[in-house]
Formats: structure tokens, sequence, C-alpha cells
């Protein structure tokens, strides 16, 4: 058996720009062991204060991997991005490795295909996500969105005039505007879900859930 997953609590960030650099920090914030990996000298001196271990290697490389003990590791995050073969060859030799988890981002809708199919497990598309994020909330008034997949969003959204003073039981707004109301938080107050009996005031925000076309419709009127 092997004695490899030793670390179920530990991540590997491989590759340090902007994107990784973030991961492994908020990764570090969150509580878990980050092994960072950069083929850039300055990047490693630049991030090696902030990181628990942050060492230079070029990842293409299975043999490297191995001898820095990646193979411990269940989980592994390739952030390399604009350099597409680097990311490819990098996801490649982490399948060889047998590395359960290898999440890996990618720059093009090409470029997921090929990481899916070469071993990647989880595929992430930063910009594209975004994107679309972004461009619901600057169409709408939504203070944030979030898009789940088979048509279905969550949103944050200001409450609309007809909604102020009266309890959610009376508004009825899935007849009315074909979305839930799911949180709500009244000025000067914190979130907390919202029932048939929570009456809003002016300067509410809430949490409302339903098709992305209803959220948007929503979101549009508030
Ligand atoms: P970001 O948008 O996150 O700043 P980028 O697309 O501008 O990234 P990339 O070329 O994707 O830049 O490089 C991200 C990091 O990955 C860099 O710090 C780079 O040194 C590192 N990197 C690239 N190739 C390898 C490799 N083979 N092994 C290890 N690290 C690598």
């Amino acid at each position: 058996m092997s004695a490899r997953k030793s670390d179920e609590n530990g991540i590997v960030v491989i590759g340090l720009g902007r994107f990784g650099c973030r991961l492994a920090g908020a990764l570090t914030r969150l509580g878990h062991e980050v092994l960072a990996i950069d083929r850039d000298p300055e990047k490693v001196q630049r991030w090696s204060s902030e990181l628990d271990r942050v060492v230079q290697a070029d990842a293409t490389e299975e043999g490297v991997l191995r001898q820095l003990g990646v193979t411990d590791f269940r989980r592994v995050v390739v952030a390399i991005g604009a350099s597409i073969e680097a990311s490819v060859l990098t996801v490649l030799a982490l399948a060889e490795l047998d590395i359960p988890q290898i999440w890996a981002r990618a720059n093009s809708e090409k470029h997921a295909k090929i990481l899916s199919s070469v071993g990647a497990n989880h595929v992430i598309f930063p910009e594209a996500e975004i994107g679309e994020r972004v461009a619901h909330l600057i169409v709408s008034r939504m203070l944030d969105f979030m898009e789940f997949g088979d048509d279905f969003a969550i949103a944050k959204v200001p409450v609309i005039d007809g909604m102020i003073g009266k309890p959610l039981r009376d508004l009825a707004p899935g007849e009315r505007y074909g979305v839930m109301v799911v949180g709500a938080k009244l000025p000067g107050e914190r979130f907390r879900y919202a029932g048939p009996d929570t009456v809003l005031t002016e300067g509410s925000v809430l949490i409302v859930e339903g098709s992305i076309d209803q959220v948007q419709r929503f979101a549009s009127m508030a």
C-alpha cells in the first residue's frame, strides 16, 4: 500500500501568477498547508515569506514533482495560464502520478477541453466565469450574482419599492415576480432567512433565487 495522501489538508498550487498567488494566499488563510511551485526564481523569492513552502521547479517534469513529494497530496491546482504547453504537460505529469484531484486553469474553451482530456478533474476558466458574472451585474442592479447551471441562479438585489412594508406572505413574490426570496438584510442588521412573516423596509437587500431570466428581470425592476 502506498504511503501517499498522508496530508489530507494540504494542497499544491503550481504557478504563482496573479491567479495562483491569490489562490495560494486564500487557501493558507483557510488553514490549509500549501506547497507552491513556480519555475521563476523571482516569484519563489517574492512569495516565500508569505506562504508555507515555495519551491522553484519546472512542474512539467514528472520526476521533479515526485521528488518534491507532490504524490503525498490529494489535491493539486495547476494555475499556469498563458503557457498552454506548460499547463497541459503539467496536468499530464500529475495524471501519470495518479493525483486524485487535479484542478486546472484554462484560458479558452479549447484549452479547457485539452486539460480535461489529459486528466484534469476540474477545469476553472476564471476570465469566462468572471466576465459572465460581471455582465449580469452591469446590466441590472444586482449587487451579486451566481449561476449554478440548469438555468438556476441566486442574486443579491436591493428591495423594490412595491415590496416595502408588507409581509412576504402577502407579497407572494413567487407568483408576482417569479422568484423566491430566501434571505433578507434590513438596514443595520445581518442577513437572515426570509420567511412568510418577514417585512421589508426601505434600504433592505434581498437574496433571491429562480431561473436566470426571472432573477435578471426582478433585479432590473429593483
Ligand atoms: P496570471 O494571469 O495568473 O498572472 P499569466 O497567464 O500571466 O498568469 P502564466 O504564464 O500563466 O502567467 O504563468 C503563471 C505562473 O506560472 C508564472 O509565475 C510562471 O513562472 C509559472 N509557470 C509557468 N510555467 C511553469 C512551469 N513549467 N513550471 C512551474 N511554473 C510555471
